[in-house]
């Protein structure tokens, strides 16, 4: 992983439930170097059938949504690391552990990311999205932390938390505890870092060929136009994964709640 002579990330997402994925997806898809770090406990492996995740009219197995949604990652360009992220650490902090001196690099690495794998991964942005655990969030002054039974990350409405650079997705934003909404706040926190960042984006958008050409306007940044050919080629590639991801129950069991574990 990266030290302090490699470049950093661009985002590191912490969390690779499903609002950590689906955030990975839009910034990977607009170019940041993404990784997503993952523990491998999303607590929606202990659904039963997932029957109100959009899409899917008699449901889908949960276990093979968080496959896709890592999948999806991956095919956007994220990469994925199997481990706990034990500390971020605010860069300019002087923080012994960031091997911070006061000063935002002029790489522009502001956080330092450390894991139970002996990883220190330095990145300019940080989305949290670990459900209720907050405790890696430390080394960052001025997260403002919220303690109802279960622990938050205060956001603003966009998932800002008053730190630059650091982000709070999902659950751990205090969206309410169904798997669509924590994924569609993924997305809108993407793009809110995507705003902040001055990426040149517009909607993400794949459109027919012309829509906007033929009205004299330029392909917005972000956006794509494909001719029949590509749009063909896509959906049969689209049918061939899906029938295969399809094909057979998923393997892994349901999971049930650590204090009915054995
Ligand atoms: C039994 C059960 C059934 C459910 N059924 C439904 C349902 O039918 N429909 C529905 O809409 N919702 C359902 N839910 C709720 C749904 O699963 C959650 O709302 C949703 O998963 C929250 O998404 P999230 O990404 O915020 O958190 P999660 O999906 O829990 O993802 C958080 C991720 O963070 C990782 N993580 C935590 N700490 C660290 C760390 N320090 N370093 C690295 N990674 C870390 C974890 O490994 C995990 O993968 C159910 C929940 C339960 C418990």
């Amino acid at each position: 992983m990266t030290d302090g002579s490699t470049p950093p990330r661009d985002v590191v997402v912490v969390g690779g439930g499903v609002a950590g994925l689906s955030a990975a997806v839009f910034t990977a898809r607009q170019g940041l170097d993404t990784l997503v770090v993952d523990g491998g406990a999303s607590i929606l492996r202990r659904n039963a059938h997932l029957e109100n995740f959009p899409g899917f009219p008699l449901g889908v197995n949960a276990r093979r949504l968080l496959d896709l949604l890592g999948e999806q990652a991956e095919a956007a360009g994220a990469d994925r690391l199997d481990a706990r992220v034990t500390r971020v650490a605010a860069i300019d902090s002087g923080d012994a552990d960031s091997g911070g001196d006061g000063a935002v690099p002029s790489d522009g690495a502001r956080f330092a990311v450390a894991t139970d794998g002996d990883d220190r991964i330095r990145t300019r942005y940080v989305v949290a999205a670990t459900k209720n655990e907050v405790g890696y969030l430390d080394g960052v002054d001025g997260v403002g932390i919220i303690e109802r039974g279960k622990a938050y990350v205060d956001v603003d409405e966009r998932g800002r938390t008053g730190v630059d650079g650091l982000y709070a997705a999902g659950r751990l934003a205090e969206k309410p505890h169904q798997a669509a909404v924590c994924a569609g706040h993924g997305a809108e926190v993407a793009v809110t870092l995507l705003e902040d960042d001055d990426a040149p984006f517009y909607h993400d958008w794949v459109t027919p060929e012309g829509y906007f050409t033929d009205r004299g306007r330029e392909v917005p940044p972000g956006c794509e136009e494909i001719g029949a050919d590509e749009r063909r080629e896509r959906e049969a590639a689209s049918l061939d994964a899906t029938r295969e991801r399809f094909a057979e129950p998923h393997p892994d069991p349901q999971e049930t709640h650590p204090s009915l574990e054995e």
